[in-house]
């Protein structure tokens, strides 16, 4: 025996049977919230703290789960998340059907390996076929845009109707905002999308700030409150004289020379505060501290100062008013100078910020998020956070298909027939494959009570007339032509949840021996595939 006592093994088919009930277990606790008619999970925390949410990245977050084939469903859910921002739900759900499914194969004796290449063989071929059925879209598309964002927010319960649309819009202005095309590549970095949440006042309330919202206070009373058509000046370095590091002394022996060595500070603070002023700027952001003294000669030249700024933040502002983050004061000219339209201190849920705002063609905006309450806020922001992946992911591929099912219903088609011409036992991986996209129109039809069987069957026979669009309309609860609704994603958020499902499949399949050491689970605690068995919800 090399393992040490009390450690648990499980071997073979064993093993492949637990982490597929675990992954799928870990899909089943998601498939509910699917869709526009999904419904919301409340998560309690062990410290009582409570989230409620339709977003399948969040829930799997805040379900702390234990068994490591749980833990890999929740680290494709993350990649899905990080990757196009969208589609996580779906995501995690086909991949808990490939597990199903491929449990059906492995009872028909099919090798896993041989599951594991017909797989990755029809991955590989659904992801040309969603390129085949897709079409473009382009930055100049606000009327597509706004729709995929929309959509994208769809099933978040906070942001329903007139309210979607009106943050759909915030968020395609935000990110068509932010966008740099270079040479017909598309480049949205989401980081320079900030999201602020402050709860208080109504949703409708939420707004796009073209420029930046600092969470701090202007230093000095005496200071400008509001600056019209500001010069910015970007400062990483403190305004104040350096305290010497190592115990320096300095004696002073009367009352002469203290005066003359605080005149002297005095003057060298005001020599500093003269070089910002000579650069023309009206503003100063400084990401150190600035001296009282400073700050008093600041407020006489009439600037507006903030100190101790973010570094996340001072990159922002760089990118939005053009402004160049400056060393040293000594280097601060008048072209190191950003320009904002307006620079304002406001109150906004009792706490004062600077709104640095109505910048030039700002390559960094703020989205204000508001809302009654704190859980409105939150999930608010989430919907914020689908909507900017799908549009970003929607811009940089420049490519979209229509969603409801009906993609998958096509990609499960395409597949079948595929399978057919490969034959062999690679054959019924590629068929199961098919099958388990089907699991998204399935359960998308359940979600609004219709029947899944008769459904499916007859979205097949319209794919197979040629009827690309057909899927689940599910707001109208039917079946539906969904390019006519409306209802289109974004092909890259598709292409990533294939992908990622069809590799944690892999990854869970290819393990045929768990070695778990004391105390750490190897078998589902209780349940079996369906039931939360393993999944250490606490
Ligand atoms: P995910 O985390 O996978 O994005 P969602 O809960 O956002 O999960 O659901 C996405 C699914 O719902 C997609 O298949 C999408 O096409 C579908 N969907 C969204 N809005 C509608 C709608 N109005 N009608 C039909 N299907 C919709
Ligand atoms: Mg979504």
């Amino acid at each position: 025996m090399v393992l040490p006592e009390g450690s648990a093994r499980i071997l073979g088919r064993d093993a492949q049977r637990t982490n597929i009930a675990v992954g799928y277990a870990v899909a089943s606790a998601v498939k509910s919230t699917l869709g526009p008619r999904g419904m919301d999970k409340m998560m309690v925390s062990e410290m009582g703290d409570i989230v409620i949410t339709n977003d399948g990245a969040t829930i799997l977050k805040e379900m702390n789960v234990e068994h490591p084939a749980a833990k890999m469903m929740v680290e494709i859910a993350k990649t899905q998340d990080e990757e196009v921002g969208d589609g996580t739900t779906s995501a995690v759900v086909i991949a808990g059907e490939l597990l199903k499914k491929a449990l059906e194969l492995l009872e028909q004796d099919v090798h896993p390996s041989t599951i594991i290449s017909g797989y990755k063989s029809a991955a590989n071929k659904a992801i040309e076929y969603l390129y085949d059925a897709s079409e473009n879209v382009t930055l100049k598309d606000n009327a597509l845009l706004n729709k995929i964002a929309a959509i994208a927010m769809g099933s978040k319960t906070v942001t329903a109707g007139e309210t979607k649309e009106f943050l759909a819009k915030l968020v395609v202005e935000a990110v068509t905002q932010v966008a740099e095309e270079n040479n017909k590549v598309v480049s949205v970095d989401k980081d320079y999308i900030k999201i602020e949440k402050k709860q208080g006042s109504d949703i409708g309330q939420t707004s796009l700030i073209r420029g930046v919202l600092i969470d701090k206070e202007v230093v000095h009373p005496a200071m400008p409150k509001k600056l019209e058509k500001g010069k910015i000046a970007l400062l990483d370095a403190a305004l104040e004289i350096e305290k010497t590091e190592t115990d320096a002394r300095i004696s002073i022996t009367s009352p002469e020379q203290m005066t003359a060595f605080l005149e002297q500070e005095e003057k060298m603070l005001k020599n500093m505060v003269e070089k910002v002023a000579a650069s023309g700027a009206t503003v100063l952001f400084c990401q150190k501290g600035i001296d009282d003294v400073a700050q008093h000669y600041l407020a006489k030249k009439g600037i507006l100062a903030t100190r101790r700024v973010k570094k996340s933040d001072m990159e922002k502002l760089a990118r939005a008013t053009g402004a160049r983050v400056i060393t040293t004061l000594e280097d601060l000219g008048a072209n190191d100078l950003g320009f904002a339209g307006l620079v304002e201190e406001r109150k906004v849920a009792g706490e004062q910020m600077i709104f640095v705002e109505k910048c030039k063609d700002p390559k960094s905006v703020t989205l204000l998020m508001r809302g009654g309450t704190e859980h409105v806020v939150d999930e608010g922001e989430r919907a914020l956070v689908d909507a900017i992946g799908a549009v970003r992911s929607a811009v940089q591929e420049g490519k979209y298909v229509t969603g409801g099912g009906s993609i998958e219903m096509e990609l499960a088609m395409h597949l079948r027939k595929y399978a057919n011409q490969v034959g062999g036992r690679e054959q019924l991986a590629i068929q199961a494959f098919a099958e388990a996209l089907e699991v998204i129109p399935r359960t998308l039809s359940e979600s609004c009570g219709l029947d899944s069987i008769d459904t499916l069957v007859e979205l097949r026979t319209k794919h197979e007339k040629g009827s690309g669009a057909a899927g689940i309309d599910v707001l109208k609860g039917k079946v539906g032509d969904l390019k006519a609704v409306g209802v289109i994603e974004p092909l890259k958020v598709k292409k990533q949840a294939l992908r990622s499902a069809s590799e944690v499949t892999e990854m869970i399949l290819r393990i045929d021996d768990i070695i778990a050491s004391k105390g750490k689970a190897a078998a589902p605690a209780g349940g079996g595939a369906g039931g939360m068995g393993g999944m250490g919800m606490d």
